[in-house]
């Protein structure tokens, strides 16, 4: 089965500004095989015999974006203007000992439908009873890297384990997907885990071929902390615990020192980097121009339903975008070619993905996001030398923009249209599910 995308704006992100405009994408199965000027795919016999042609005049064709750092969730809006550690106390951790599995794979079915209709092609979720997750990311058919949240310190036994993170990698669910949905290690945090967690999930990840995902250096309270407890900065004490590397992505990273920025590089370690999250709780401005500069690769993460309030990776970049000129006060960083490179390769390269997914090449999987140019707010529409779509996408353009997501070649949203969920089923049971928590929290024993 070959598709033609033709005739759209095409941004590949194979390097900077390379646009093809008007161009074309040819996908054959789950690849892309071609990518191009139109009249170039127009006159190759493999496009011109497609089995379907998609004309994309008006929109712009990009890869599909990648969500670096997720929690599945139903909090969204109940919790605001707490601080950030008194609100996971009294607040999260709670919801946490009420959720059931039931619950969580309804959370997971739900932020993965939202991602998709936004144009995320790929995320990495850190939740629980993750298999769950992975059947209704399998489901929906959008490439997913779960994460179970374990805690194993004092007075977190609620969370996941080890053992139960052991067992959602036994389980393989990339082997039945093709690759798409991948088991990690996730670890809550340096204070929720105890070092023998680190040790664990350092051998698993070994043992596994598989990568470590962990939250860090969110707030300056947790620097501090960080050196009284331990007579290190987080970064310097994970690196110490054995877990920073290539296939380490650690969220947040506001508050680094060069050290620091230094030892992720060296190691290859990636970031997850949310800019409304860290806006929302006031956590503060990460330094995302000194670690793109060193070399790290920073991909771009919602964080949960909860401290965001939304999945929309387009509204994300204009954030990541705006959070750096406000901090740096530079209005010459935050560009949007970097920024878009940040939600799509840099995104893949984060996560270990991008010898198949994060540009549109030959050889690649259709991992492909189309996104209408024709509202008021993304008029006008200039070319040549007076090019404006990559600022469009970035600072102009939302979710609701998303016309069609491909993954691995498959159609999952077509004219804004799901075609693998139903979005009032998935509302409703969310709905439902939602109810059923905030009640099971209600009736919980006090402390
Ligand atoms: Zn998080």
């Amino acid at each position: 089965m070959r598709t033609l995308l033709r005739g759209g704006i095409v941004l590949p992100m194979t390097g900077r500004a390379v646009v093809f405009d008007p161009g074309s994408v040819l996908i054959d199965g789950t690849d892309i095989v071609a990518v191009g000027p139109v009249a170039e795919l127009d006159a190759d016999p493999r496009g011109a015999d497609a089995d379907e042609v998609v004309n994309l005049g008006g929109h712009a064709v990009l890869p599909g974006l990648h969500n670096c750092h997720l929690h599945s969730g139903l909090l969204r809006g109940t919790a605001e203007s707490m601080s950030l550690w008194d609100w996971l106390k009294t607040y999260v951790d709670p919801a946490h000992r009420a959720l059931t599995p039931e619950i969580a794979a309804v959370a997971s079915r739900h932020c993965y439908a939202e991602g998709v209709l936004a144009g995320t092609t790929s995320v990495m979720d850190m939740w629980r009873f993750m298999e769950g997750s992975a059947a209704a990311a399998a489901a929906i058919g959008i490439r997913a890297t779960l994460v179970p949240y374990v805690a194993d310190a004092p007075g977190y036994d609620y969370f996941e384990s080890i053992e139960s993170n052991r067992k959602l990698l036994e389980t393989r669910p990339d082997a039945s997907t093709d690759g798409r949905v991948r088991a990690w290690i996730g670890l809550e945090h340096l204070f929720y885990c105890t070092p023998a967690a680190f040790r664990a999930a350092a051998g698993l990840a070994e043992e596994f071929v598989t990568g470590i995902h962990t939250h860090s250096s969110e707030t300056i309270w947790e620097v501090q902390e960080s050196l009284a407890r331990f007579g290190a900065r987080p970064i310097e004490e994970m690196f110490r615990r054995g877990i920073l590397g290539p296939r380490t992505v650690i969220a947040h990273c506001v508050w680094l020192d060069d050290r620091e920025i230094e030892l992720l590089a060296q190691t290859g370690t990636s970031v997850a980097h949310c800019p409304c999250s860290n806006m929302k709780l006031s956590s503060g401005p990460a330094r995302v121009g000194a670690m793109r500069a060193a070399g790290v690769a920073v991909g771009l993460g919602s964080d949960g339903e909860k401290e965001n309030n939304n999945l929309d990776l387009l509204e994300e970049m204009k954030f990541a975008s705006l959070l750096q000129k406000v901090s740096t006060l530079d209005p010459t960083t935050g560009d949007p070619w970097d920024i878009l490179a940040m939600a799509t390769i840099d995104g893949a390269r984060a996560l270990g993905l991008d010898d198949r997914t994060g540009s549109l090449a030959p050889g690649k999987r259709a991992d492909i996001v189309t996104v209408s140019l024709a509202g008021l707010h993304t008029t006008p529409v200039l070319h040549g030398a007076d090019f404006n779509v990559a600022a469009h996408l970035v600072f102009s353009a939302c979710g609701h923009d998303v016309r069609d997501v491909w993954v691995d070649g498959r159609r999952l949203v077509a004219g804004g249209r799901p075609l693998t969920f139903d979005v009032d089923a998935v509302r409703a049971e969310s709905q439902a599910a939602a109810e059923d928590l905030f009640a099971r929290r209600a009736a919980l024993p006090a402390e």
